[in-house]
């Protein structure tokens, strides 16, 4: 996969900021801008759903905790159709359960209070691995025995019955597909896939494998396909 072909000048990106606290808002969009991105702004969570839905952003910063509809729903409801990187903020103090926020569809995190530059290299970092995958959808076809994965619609078959994954589930059966009898890490699947500062661990690699295996092996418990490799990580066989 080539990851390295977002384009650096392209027209500015714009980033949807939801965050209910109004002097963190502001900073952020103030240094957003500063950086050359084009800012929308909501302060609750419906807001939030609404901007998301109506502007498109290219990114999304999303607050946990937020008046109306709290960020981990918001999450969820912009996840039921669209892809686009969701990055949460959480404060120390809350609760922020990962492999919870992980199913919601967050591409990552950052724990109140963080600096602008982390910031920023976060967002820059969440866009660059969305350029990566839209360049994907150049490609067709891969079909491997009864399975048919479409790059451009984003879709998998199983014996002719559409499989319905989630963003993360098709990147990484993309990913080890195309790359198939290679054995990877999960700390290598962690990297290709989801980026090397993703906040959820191996146990994320682990998580999405299975829910692979539900979906496309006739016996889960016995995988066809989506093998694992006993103290090395997972491979992929035809
Ligand atoms: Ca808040």
């Amino acid at each position: 996969m080539n990851t390295s072909s977002a384009p650096a000048h392209t027209a500015a990106r714009t980033v949807l900021v939801v965050e209910d606290e109004a002097s963190l808002a502001s900073t952020l969009s103030y240094n957003l801008r500063k950086n050359g991105f084009n800012v929308v702004s909501a302060s609750d969570g419906l807001e939030g759903l609404q901007v998301a839905r109506r502007d498109r952003p290219d990114v999304i910063v999303l607050d946990l905790m937020l008046p109306k509809m709290d960020g981990l729903e918001v999450c969820r409801r912009i996840r039921a159709d669209s892809d686009v990187p969701i990055l949460m903020l959480t404060a120390k103090s809350e609760e922020f359960d990962k492999v919870v926020g992980l199913e919601m569809g967050a591409d990552d995190y950052l724990t109140k209070p963080f600096s602008m530059r982390e910031l920023m290299a976060r967002v820059r970092a969440l866009l660059r691995r969305a350029g990566g995958r839209e360049a994907v959808d150049d490609a067709s076809k891969i079909t491997i025995g009864e399975i048919v994965l479409d790059l451009r619609g984003r879709s998998v078959h199983r014996a002719g019955r559409e499989v319905l994954l989630k963003p993360k589930e098709f990147d990484l059966l993309f990913f080890i597909a195309k790359n198939a009898g290679q054995v990877f890490s999960r700390e290598q699947l962690l990297e290709n896939v989801w980026g090397y500062d993703f906040f959820g661990g191996s146990r994320t690699v682990d998580v999405h494998i299975r829910w692979l295996r539900e979906k496309l092996e006739e016996t889960p418990a016995q995988p066809r396909h989506i093998l694992t490799v006993r103290g090395v990580g997972y491979k992929f066989v035809k």
